[in-house]
């Protein structure tokens, strides 16, 4: 995060805070920071905006890492999903099929949109504090690849992906607790049919919980700095990726679009998030729907009634009523 908060502080935060505190008049003592201004002696009349301003002009300051962690967090966050997702909805996701099916929402990729970028500003102040501490050196993140050899930089990839999804599979089974399904994740379960928009369309608890494991991870493994970043961009991406509706993997061993299409559908089943090795331990594995890789089994109506009454059967155990709008373009 250290490389990060440098380049930002470099080209937006100290030209930002600098006009800020322009804008407020404030006369602060001169921090660390690179930015230029003749202000005078800080007296005590001023103290309170007078220490802001201070803090906002020390690139070391706790306060202006923190701030500049959440927009950080928050503005990448938001621009990752929304360039991914739009990625994929625009260049290959089906449309067309997905608002066929029955059970796709009136108005779905609107709503999907709406709650994911009211929550991510959520996500983003639970988050930027496991990066604030990171950045202050509380992590066993470190700078050289070379530093505990090249054969653990490679085994720190897959422990860190076996280690996230051991607990996003408890943690993900734990938010289907009746206690916590209503409150917490029933919002991510509104869409029965999942766009690439989905992806980050949850309420922030819910999302913020099943990231932890990325966070805590290098709170108990060395893990390069640079490769985290890589990690933590991809994780995100990987959550767009199996809501995008390319079922192109219909691997026993990767936990894929497919698998989270009928997580989706049946919701009792694959809690994975990269692979399906929880799901079969602890007997929560569905096979994906044949049809979801044969053109021609899809068009089956016979089948699709089938899969519908299956879907409708689990939905009415798991929440009760159905409360969703649905666009009501073909009833099966
Ligand atoms: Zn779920
Ligand atoms: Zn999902």
């Amino acid at each position: 995060m250290d490389v990060v908060l440098e380049l930002a502080d470099n080209y937006v935060f100290d030209s930002l805070y600098g006009k800020v505190v322009d804008a407020f008049h404030v006369s602060p003592m001169m921090g660390a920071s690179s930015v230029n201004t003749t202000a005078p002696i800080f007296t005590t009349s001023v103290s309170a905006s007078s220490s802001i301003a201070s803090a906002l002009l020390d690139r070391n300051n706790l306060f202006r890492q923190g701030l500049s962690l959440f927009f950080i967090t928050w503005i990448m966050g938001t621009l990752t999903y929304f360039v991914s997702a739009s990625i994929a909805y625009f260049f290959y996701f089906d449309r067309e099929e997905a608002r066929q099916h029955p059970k796709f929402l009136k108005n779905q990729e609107f709503l999907e949109l709406k709650v994911a970028l009211m929550n991510l500003p959520g996500m983003a102040l639970l988050t930027f504090p496991w990066f604030l501490a990171e950045l202050r050196g509380y992590s066993y993140a470190y700078d050289n690849p070379s530093e505990y050899g090249y054969f653990y930089l490679g085994f720190s990839v897959v422990l860190f992906l076996l280690f996230s999804d051991f607990f996003i599979y408890w943690i993900h089974r734990g938010l289907h607790h009746r206690w916590f399904y209503a409150p917490l994740h029933k919002l991510h379960h509104k869409w029965i049919i999942p766009t690439p928009y989905s992806s980050h369309a949850f309420n922030f608890l819910d999302g913020y919980s099943q990231s932890l494991p990325y966070h805590l991870f290098p709170f108990f493994f060395p893990l390069n700095k640079y490769l985290y970043l890589l990690l933590f961009g991809s994780v995100n991406y990987w959550t767009v990726l199996i809501h995008d509706g390319k079922y192109f993997s219909n691997n026993a061993v990767i936990n894929g679009a497919a698998h989270h299409a009928s997580h989706h559908m049946y919701f009792n089943y694959n809690y994975g998030q990269f692979f399906t090795l929880f799901d079969r331990l602890c007997s929560s594995y569905r096979h994906p729907d044949q049809e979801l890789f044969d053109a021609e089994l899809k068009r089956d109506q016979k089948l699709q009634k089938e899969r519908v009454g299956e879907m409708e059967f689990m939905l009415k155990s798991v929440e009760g009523e159905d409360d969703r709008t649905y666009s009501g373009k073909k009833n099966v």
